[in-house]
């Protein structure tokens, strides 16, 4: 007979999903109501003001869509472009080339700005490319690559689309909660995240949030968004304050308890704060890992804090590594995708999971799981080095 399914407990360490605080885990445990309960509406509007605290915008139009981060960019997609749109697409990493995709299945004509993996997108060629294409009137890049801890400037992207008359499609997937996002004061114009990276919700949810001139966008379409449930005009009939709700789908009302569980507490914590905790976490495990002789592979001033990707030293078997982590330690790592597999382990530090406790086990692990495969590691001094950065400062939690 097949019993009641009990994960393991990991420390998640990964690209994603992050650890999941129990105040989150037990928000998800609370009674299911109707999504039209009056009671669950107002937990809606709380939730869609939460948003746009961790967005940093008015947007009237900021909710959660009601399925993973992927959705949150092909509603970006479906919503803004039309068939025969020229929209340039930056691409220096795994998301970039998916939203490439995004843009051919809506019949758009993508302008790819190739950038190179484990780097920044290079605002400079971005300039080049839209001067070559007038006709463009949509820029779309990821600020926070995932598959490669690059960061990137969305900010002065942004200045840039602005200037050639382009709106942007920005992926904050992994940037949310983790590393500043301004959507307002940079003027980003739709942007999309997901649930289960630096928000440390369950995955699942993609917030998103469209600025004035993206729903402007949006209401003059020519052709139909061939998506009905992604379609923004029949969504919003859902989640706007304004009106009586209509139905549309049925929400996913124990997993929004947890996003909103998860939004209280990085409201509690401040937005300023999270960005700051993140980045000096980021500090301690880089000390550590350098300590250990390992390699960071982004040039420093390019490197996300919430997403770290180590050079895998040579002669060491990468995925044996992390299988021994997960069997010795109940330790999840990522690995290296596209031209990066095998060569690279992505360290996670969003959300939750970015605390001293997660990073003293990374990389206590790490060394002694590198010792016992050969490669001799200084476990004491490596500690030592993330203690001291850790004592600079003590932010919580
Ligand atoms: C995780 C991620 C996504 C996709 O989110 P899912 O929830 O897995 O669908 C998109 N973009 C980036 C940058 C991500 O890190």
């Amino acid at each position: 007979m097949i019993r009641s399914f009990n994960p393991p407990v990991r420390t998640l360490m990964g690209p994603g999903p992050a650890d999941v605080h129990p105040r989150v885990l037990a928000a998800l445990a609370r009674p299911t109501i109707g999504h039209l309960d009056p009671a669950f509406v107002t937990m809606m509007d709380e939730l869609k003001d939460l948003l746009r605290l961790a967005f940093r915008t008015e947007n009237a139009l900021t909710m959660p869509v009601s399925a993973p981060g992927s959705a949150g960019m092909e509603i970006c997609f479906v919503n803004l472009v039309e068939p025969g749109d020229e929209v340039v697409v930056c691409i220096n990493g795994v998301f970039g080339a998916r939203m490439k995709e995004n843009i051919e299945r809506t019949g758009g004509i993508p302008i790819v700005v190739q950038g190179q993996w484990g780097r920044a997108v290079d605002p400079n060629q971005v300039e080049e490319t839209l001067k070559a294409h007038p006709n463009a009137r949509l820029l779309a890049f990821v600020q926070a690559e995932t598959s490669t801890g690059a960061s990137s400037d969305a900010q002065t992207l942004a200045e840039i689309a602005h200037r050639h008359d382009c709106l942007t499609i920005v992926d904050a997937v992994t940037a949310l909660g983790g590393s500043p996002l301004e959507v307002d004061a940079w003027g980003l114009d739709a942007v999309y995240s997901g649930s289960q990276k630096c928000l440390s919700c369950t995955p699942g949810l993609a917030p998103v949030t469209f600025g004035e001139r993206a729903l402007e966008k949006v209401r003059q379409r020519k052709t139909k968004v061939q998506s009905w449930f992604l379609d923004l005009n029949l969504v919003m009939g859902y989640w706007s304050g304004e009106q009586k709700r209509t139905y549309h789908h049925t929400a996913p009302v124990n997993a929004l308890y947890a996003l909103h569980e998860s939004l209280v507490m990085l409201a509690e914590e401040g937005v300023e704060q999270a960005w700051e905790r993140h980045a000096h976490h980021h500090r301690a495990l880089r000390a550590g890992l350098e300590a250990l002789g390992l390699e960071l592979i982004v040039p420093v001033d390019e490197r996300l804090p919430q997403l770290n990707s180590v050079a895998v030293p040579g002669g060491i078997d990468e995925a044996l590594v992390r299988s021994r982590l997960l069997q010795h330690y109940n330790l999840e790592l990522g690995a290296g995708l596209g031209d990066l597999a095998g060569k690279i382990w992505r360290i996670g530090l969003m959300g939750y999971s970015s605390r001293p406790t997660n990073i003293l086990l990374c990389v206590g692990a790490l060394a002694n799981e590198l010792s016992a495969l050969g490669h001799r590691t200084d476990a004491g001094a490596a500690l030592e080095a993330v203690r001291t950065v850790l004592d600079q400062k003590t932010p919580a939690p």
